[in-house]
């Protein structure tokens, strides 16, 4: 409210206020020092279905666009630190390795994944009748990608790539409802 009052009387260059009545620092939005708000910000942009998990320099930079608070990069820095999966993450890196196990946890974002295959939904305007359900197994961050039943093998693949493998690399292990056959022709048609 200090701010606020002092820019609606120009004192204060770098802030503005804009037609809604947001109160602005150079073009993002001041975040009031409300704890609840900045902790909903933080995980919107640290562990939701639109983000990976980054690291708390991505994840500033990434929010530094849009949002401002003062100690805002101290806050995302803390608030990484304290996440639970990515503190797996690194405790089970720093493991040694031990014995395999048929199903083991995965210790790197994106290593193993599951995919199911949601068909014979209603049509969609633009003719979707299909959700493709990929999932991370260690985040359990999902992509859903819409396609067709009549999709050929080779589209598929190219919806892989540009879902998945561009964003996450190549995953070591793929746990799928369908068959093998279809595991095997899906990689051979990357
Ligand atoms: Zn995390």
């Amino acid at each position: 409210m200090h701010l606020f009052t002092r820019t609606e009387k120009g004192e204060l260059p770098d802030f503005s206020i804009d037609d809604a009545g947001t109160l602005k620092y150079r073009g993002r939005f001041c975040v009031p020092a409300v704890e609840d708000i900045r902790r909903m910000i933080c995980s919107e942009a640290h562990g939701s279905s639109v983000a990976y998990h980054p690291g708390s320099t991505k994840m500033y930079r990434d929010l530094r666009q849009i949002a401002w608070w003062y100690g805002m990069k101290g806050d995302i820095a803390r608030f990484v630190a304290e996440c639970h999966t990515c503190k797996r993450v690194k405790a089970d890196h720093g493991r040694p390795g031990g014995k395999l196990t048929p199903l083991e946890i995965p210790t790197w974002k994106w290593e193993s994944i599951s995919m199911d295959f949601i068909t014979g939904l209603p049509k969609s305007p633009r003719g979707f009748d299909s959700v493709w359900v990929i999932v991370d197994r260690l985040t359990k961050c999902a992509h859903f990608v819409p396609y067709k039943i009549d999709y050929p093998m080779r589209k598929i693949a190219e919806l892989y790539l540009n879902e998945v493998i561009r964003l996450h690399g190549v995953p070591v292990s793929i746990i799928s409802d369908r068959d093998s056959r279809f595991t095997s022709r899906f990689w051979q048609s990357l």
